[in-house]
């Protein structure tokens, strides 16, 4: 789960990393009187939106005077900010942080990831930070510097001052990196994070270190022990399609190809969505219904696949061991009633109870098409798409 920047500056502020101090609007009368509230002549107006790269798509400006703050204000709110990491679509503004303008000497990269390969955290950071931060990483990727954490240990004294070393910083910026190093660290580990990241992170023109931007993301299986974090979820943010999915306790991944897919685990979703490809199909999106799943979360799946205008057939492929195939097919001709379904299905049925389901799906009389292998329900998914130049 992502959150704001402003929550992630607040959060990590009370860790210990020197941030801005700012002020939250969500209007452009709320932003001009933050920024006097904040006093000085100069503010930084910032978007709210779970996406970076907001600077080079408009998001974020300097503003000189009040007025000026209120007007771009005002052609940020209800706005659809696309960004390089958003889709077409972009997200929409509905909040604004206003902060006084800070004079910038150089910007540094500062990045906490969880490294799969050593399952430990990694610091990745970079003596030159910025918007330009992901066109470096391609064109000169041993520029960033990595270092990983060693859970018995913690982050120790000398690594974070190595770094810091690293990253040419000298006198007092490098008790400062540590104490930055060490906050992050520490607010990644006790908060269950993901992801942690301040890009830039600013030596001012006096010489201090100052996180300039910030974004935190959190790992959802672990949201249960940390209701401080769940209650930072902004929905506005999210794909509707996914987040109604996830309300259903369904997980739902949208993609751009216009096979509807129903399946049982991320494995096999893996393996179909291989196998819709192999066949020369491409996948509009997967919907894992977990284990266990009733007629009625069936019915559920086939209501939020649907809900994507872009399907054009629907491939169900369960591997049933926890599941039942007498109660997905059941499902699956409860939802065909239900939904007056025009569209081609395509069933592929494996696993506990699977005569029993293949007799229901059977004995409905509905025009389902069936397949034993998943080989061969891809093959049938991608044939029995509508001829689109027809
Ligand atoms: P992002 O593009 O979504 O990552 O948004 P950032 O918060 O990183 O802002 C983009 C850029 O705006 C930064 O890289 C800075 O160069 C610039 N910026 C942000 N805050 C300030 C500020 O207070 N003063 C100045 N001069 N520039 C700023
Ligand atoms: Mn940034």
């Amino acid at each position: 789960m992502d959150i704001h920047e402003y929550q992630a500056k607040d959060i990590l502020g009370r860790f210990g990393v020197p941030v801005p101090k700012g002020g939250l609007a969500y209007s452009p009368e709320q932003a001009a009187y933050r920024a006097r509230e904040l006093g000085g002549h100069a503010w930084v107006v910032k978007a709210q939106v779970h996406a970076g790269g907001r600077g080079a798509a408009g998001g974020v400006r300097l503003c000189r005077s009040v007025e000026e703050v209120q007007t771009y204000a005002a052609s940020l709110f209800g706005r659809q900010l696309a960004t390089k990491q958003t889709d077409a679509a972009g997200k929409g503004v509905y909040r604004l942080w206003v902060e006084p303008a800070c004079d910038i000497a150089r910007e540094l990269y500062l990045g906490f990831v969880l490294d799969r390969k050593s399952e430990r955290i990694m610091i990745v950071a970079s003596a030159h930070g910025g918007m330009e931060i992901e066109d470096l990483a391609e064109t000169d990727p041993m520029s960033l510097r990595r270092m990983t954490i060693d859970p018995a240990t913690g982050l120790v004294e000398f690594q974070a001052r190595e770094l810091a070393f690293g990253l040419g910083l000298t006198g007092t910026q490098i008790t400062q990196m540590v104490t930055i190093l060490k906050a992050c660290y520490r607010a990644y580990r006790d908060l269950d994070a993901m992801m942690v990241e301040i890009n830039p992170l600013v030596i001012t023109g006096a010489g201090d270190l100052l996180a300039l931007d910030a974004k935190m993301s959190f790992d959802t299986n672990a949201l249960f022990r940390r209701p401080e974090i769940a209650e930072l979820r902004d929905r506005s943010q999210e794909d509707p399609r996914e987040s109604t999915a996830g309300d259903h306790g369904l997980a739902y991944v949208g993609l751009t190809g216009d096979i509807g897919c129903i399946i049982n685990g991320a494995g096999l979703a893996m393996a179909t969505m291989d196998m819709i490809k192999l066949a020369g199909g491409e996948p509009a999106n997967f919907l894992d219904i977990g284990g266990g799943a009733s007629p009625e979360r069936v019915v559920r799946a086939f209501r939020t696949v649907l809900a994507d205008r872009a399907v054009s057939v629907i491939l169900v492929n369960i591997f049933a061991g926890i599941n039942r195939c007498d109660w997905v097919a059941e499902g699956v001709v409860k939802a065909y009633r239900e939904v007056g379904m025009t569209l081609p299905v395509v069933v592929r049925l494996a696993g506990t109870n699977v005569e029993e389901g293949k007799a229901i799906l059977q004995g409905s009389g509905l025009p389902l098409i069936t397949a034993d292998t998943l080989a061969e329900a891809a093959a049938k998914a991608v044939a029995a798409r509508p001829n689109l130049a027809a």
